[in-house]
């Protein structure tokens, strides 16, 4: 499953999408906007996690 969170550069600020199994603090992704560097911190992956929380209630909800 290929879950994807939104978060923005810190250089150029543009909103890039992430896979969320690629949020693992220490990684590095890069910005497909200006080819950044960014380091995911530990902030990003509460992030990540809240994603898939909200994932997971649509879920349930879809199957109510
Ligand atoms: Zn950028």
């Amino acid at each position: 499953m290929n879950l994807e969170a939104k978060m923005n550069c810190p250089n150029c600020n543009k909103n890039i999408s992430v896979l969320i199994k690629e949020m693992i603090p220490g990684r590095r992704k890069r910005c497909s906007s200006c080819n950044a560097d960014i380091k995911f911190s530990g902030d990003d992956g509460r992030r990540a996690q809240k994603a898939l929380d909200d994932f997971e209630k649509s879920l349930k909800n879809m199957f109510k």
